[in-house]
């Protein structure tokens, strides 16, 4: 008879997974046997590790160079690795979550102002929109009740105005100031600009950690923070600032287009810095600080005067004096 072993069959297979953990617990310190005294396969690994970083490098200079717009209006180039159709299906997606969570408004004199000024402001950007292959969206000026004084936009034509920020926009004019900076993202592709530039920054870190996977790894994770840390600092924040003027200065065109003074824009931004002091505008924490704003809407002021003579017939001279 043999004796009925102790140990169940359950506990077996518990040993047995015991045994394959510690194996491969152990698989780190037995790599360097993989490097093999052989000069052959050294050198194999070797090659393959040159031409992995080769792959990556090669495919973001590709991806460079393919990936320039030119941003209407402004006339700068942007690096998008991203098609149209794609960031206005990401746009739409988040719009169908946030939508959501908002409470809306949808009568009132508020609501039929934004939504008078949105098709205005809207119409001007369509042919702008087009020569980026944006057509044939389906606009939609929301007002959510909330006290916040924000606005924002998504790909797909989606502008929400929170009910906090119409008083300080007073009338259709300031409306179509904060509509034209809002529109103004659209034209920019501006999201779509800093999805691509996530995209690289990843590659880059990818490539980056490639080309160290050599070093010791103390030192090549301090190098991927400073790498990352960098990465954020130096692309992230500047480029941010950079779409918010460029959103501005297409706005500004766009709101003197839908016949709307864009003089009108200075006097909104100056209200908004205002209640910075006491009711910080989430609208401004992205935003380029008043100062800077206020001196690059007077620089493009003339070209929107000309614009908005060009509308109402009125004397441009006299209105830059103003
Ligand atoms: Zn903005």
């Amino acid at each position: 008879m043999t004796p009925v072993n102790a140990r169940s069959g359950v506990q077996a297979k518990l040993d047995s997974m015991t045994q394959a953990a510690a194996t491969l617990a152990k698989l780190p310190g037995r790599l360097p046997a993989f490097r093999a005294p052989l000069p052959l396969a050294r050198r194999r690994v070797t090659l393959c590790r040159r031409l992995r970083q080769r792959a990556v490098a090669c495919a973001i200079v590709t991806l460079l160079l393919a990936g320039c717009a030119t941003v209407p209006e402004t006339g700068r180039t942007q690096f998008m690795m991203v098609r149209a159709a794609a960031e206005l299906d990401m746009g739409l997606t988040a719009f169908a979550q946030i939508k959501e969570e908002l409470t809306l408004v949808e009568e009132g004199p508020e609501y039929e102002m934004l939504q008078r000024v949105g098709h205005r402001v809207a119409a001007e950007a369509e042919p702008l929109l087009a020569r980026r292959g944006i057509e044939d969206l389906e606009w939609e000026f929301l007002l959510a009740d909330d006290d916040a004084l924000n606005a924002f936009v998504l790909p797909g034509g989606k502008i929400v105005f929170y009910s906090g920020i119409m008083p300080l926009l007073e009338d259709e004019a300031g409306v179509a100031a904060v509509m034209g900076h809002e529109v103004g993202h659209l034209v920019g592709r501006h999201a779509g600009e800093r999805i691509s530039q996530h995209v690289l920054v990843a590659m880059s870190m990818t490539a980056a950690q490639v080309a160290l996977a050599r070093r010791d790894p103390q030192h090549r994770d301090q190098i991927m923070a400073a790498l990352g840390l960098g990465a954020l600092v130096g692309v992230m924040l500047p480029y941010s600032r950079l779409h918010e003027s460029e959103a501005d200065e297409i706005g500004l065109l766009l709101m003197a287009r839908a016949g709307y003074d864009p003089r009108e824009a200075v006097r909104v931004w100056e209200r908004m810095a205002a209640e910075q002091e006491t009711r910080p505008p989430e609208f401004l924490s992205t935003h380029p600080d008043p100062e800077r704003r206020a001196a690059h809407l007077r620089e493009i002021m003339p070209r929107a005067l000309e614009e908005y003579r060009a509308i109402n017939g009125e004397d441009v001279a006299a209105a830059i004096r103003h």
